[in-house]
């Protein structure tokens, strides 16, 4: 059995047991064998192992969890993207756009893109991404798209209610009977969870409702799109569907709010459905940003992802929905590096990842950085220096 210690470290974040809310040690180090943390503790006390990486008084943390993002696609649009900075409003229509494209697209194609995306978050220190289909919006494409991302991550996402496709468009409860009916049987096999844009101008309470219960029949767990762009019942949707995270929550009710607390786990533990705030969106669409304090003060558990998908927030970058949580939405530091780690674990239901205690899957960030403060202080600034994914140097 090969052993790996990763040594000298300045500041480790454990989200475990240790300083402050983040489960700081100093002077650390993590023994990792077969792919799991197996020890954490003094770098005094380090035990011996077969390889050692030397930290060099540097930063430490647990991968980043990107909990929500859309990689299966083909083409972009960069050109809308100048548009809306021009002056125009971002409406969600141009999801049919990247539809087109990803239907033309070969299967090499959209795994070529996948793989290329996944290579670039985790080199920004993303060890766990979850990766939705939804640009396909037929039983084949949506199947394929599901299956290409599984290649990638154990995290999949059925999303083929989306948008509803072209051809479609003046009958939407046919529709949602083809993702109820062959497009989820096609689905189901590769995805581990179903997903729904609830918001005008794509799908409305009633056919969300049916949907995701469709879905959970067929055993996948439940996320959704809610409240983006507008006030909604979506957060109180996933609310009913014990929803294991609903996206964006980006204008929220009193009513919305009290529905998120009163899903506390009763050992004071955070809430059983998390709040997700993709703060990436509101940047590339110039939209008024989520309010996070609410969120927090109310005892919702918040997680942070990026939405990476080709229109409206085409970024990887971990780090860089940090420096947006801290800057525009008043996250600590603290609270903005937990979301982005084990708030994300939280929002898929995971406790393997997202921490690094003795057990879980070891998943390490080494910073070129004496701190984790430093990745919102020195925003866009490359500070990942070794990423360590299930034990294994990248
Ligand atoms: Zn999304």
């Amino acid at each position: 059995m090969s052993s790996l210690l990763v040594d000298n470290i300045g500041e480790l974040v454990t989200n475990g047991v240790g300083e402050g809310p983040l489960g700081i040690r100093r002077k650390a180090a993590v023994l990792i064998e077969e792919g799991r943390v197996a020890w954490v503790g003094p770098a005094a006390y380090a035990p011996a192992a077969d390889r050692r990486i030397d930290a060099g008084g540097a930063a430490v943390l647990p991968g980043f969890v990107d909990s929500h993002a859309h990689l299966v696609f083909a083409g972009d649009r960069a050109a809308e993207f100048a548009a809306r900075m021009a002056g125009e409003r971002y409406t969600g229509g141009g999801i049919r756009t990247t539809v087109g494209a990803t239907r033309a697209a070969t299967d090499d194609e959209l795994r070529a893109t996948v793989r290329r995306l996944r290579g670039e978050a985790l080199r920004q220190g993303t060890t766990t991404i979850e990766i939705k289909s939804g640009y396909g919006l037929s039983v084949a494409d949506e199947a394929r798209s599901l299956r290409i991302a599984a290649e990638s991550s154990s995290e999949t996402t059925f999303l083929g209610a989306h948008v509803v496709p072209p051809e479609y468009a003046d009958r939407p409860d046919d529709y949602v009977g083809l993702v109820c009916g062959p497009m989820l049987a096609a689905a189901a096999p590769h995805a581990k969870w179903i997903d729904v844009f609830c918001e005008r101008g794509a799908f409305d309470v009633d056919h969300a409702r049916a949907i995701l219960a469709c879905g959970q029949a067929a055993g996948l767990g439940v996320r959704l799109h809610a409240n983006q762009l507008g006030p909604g019942p979506g957060v109180r949707l996933g609310v009913e569907l014990d929803a294991a995270s609903v996206d964006h929550c980006t204008h929220l009710s009193d009513a919305d709010i009290d529905a998120l607390a009163g899903t506390a786990h009763s050992d004071g533990s955070g809430t059983r459905t998390v709040a997700t705030l993709l703060p990436g969106a509101e940047f590339s669409t110039r939209s008024p940003y989520p309010d996070a304090r609410r969120l927090l003060d109310a005892g919702v558990t918040v997680a942070l992802a990026t939405d990476c998908n080709p229109g409206s927030s085409y970024t990887s970058s971990m780090p860089f929905c940090i420096a947006l949580a801290v800057r525009e939405m008043r996250m600590t530091p603290a609270e903005a590096l937990w979301a982005a780690t084990a708030g994300g674990a939280r929002a898929l239901r995971r406790d393997d990842v997202g921490v690094l205690i003795p057990g879980a899957r070891a998943d390490l960030v080494v910073l070129d950085a004496p701190s984790y403060l430093h990745l919102a202080y020195r925003p866009g600034v490359p500070l990942i220096h070794q990423v360590i994914r299930n034990g294994v140097p990248q």
